[in-house]
């Protein structure tokens, strides 16, 4: 019963935040020169950071609202990696899906700036 209720709880709050989400305007990214990011991220848009035509990390905000910052290298070298790609908009997709493994656990794709929350 109790268990029952909780569960609800948890979706509606899922549901809220997909929502907020997805009233919002597409995601963009912006590129920085370096190999690190900034020490603070823009609320919504993510930052690539490029050196010597290399690209390095993305960063972003957690999209969940938490407050964290996302970290996610992009380099050949790392492990492990994700793969960014751009559009013409400069809304970006990564690839795989983005999984926040402390605090919140928020599970999401980014795809063509928009998050894709995985259940
Ligand atoms: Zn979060």
């Amino acid at each position: 019963m109790f268990r029952a209720f909780l569960r609800s709880l948890a979706g509606a709050w899922r549901w809220a935040r997909k929502k907020r989400d997805g009233f919002g305007p597409d995601r963009r990214i912006q590129v920085i020169r370096g190999d690190s990011l900034p020490p603070k991220l823009p609320k919504r848009d993510l930052v690539l950071a490029r050196e010597d035509d290399e690209d390095w990390c993305v960063g972003m905000r957690c999209p969940c609202g938490c407050g964290a910052d996302i970290e996610l290298l992009v380099i050949p070298e790392a492990k492990p990696r994700w793969d960014v790609s751009i559009d013409a908009n400069q809304r970006p997709t990564l690839t795989p899906s983005v999984w926040v493994q402390r605090g919140c656990r928020s599970h999401f794709w980014l795809r063509g700036g928009r998050v894709q929350w995985c259940e």
